[in-house]
């Protein structure tokens, strides 16, 4: 289980980028909110969607989700 991170605020596309812990990208993310453990990035990018419906996975952390 990895714990993960949505972006607050969207990259220019309108997407909110979805990280794992540990990502060298979260450390430019200046808010973001926690979406707990989850096995995948799968359950983590549904969980962001709730939030945000534009949330894609990172491409670098979590590229299996990375649609966009
Ligand atoms: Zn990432």
């Amino acid at each position: 289980m990895s714990r993960y991170y949505v972006n607050n605020n969207a990259q220019s596309n309108g997407d909110h980028e979805v990280h794992k812990e540990g990502c060298f990208y979260l450390q430019f993310v200046n808010s973001k909110k926690d979406l707990g453990y989850h096995l995948s990035c799968d359950g983590a990018v549904r969980k962001a969607k709730e939030i945000y419906s534009t949330a894609d996975g990172c491409k670098t952390c979590s590229e299996d989700c990375h649609s966009r």
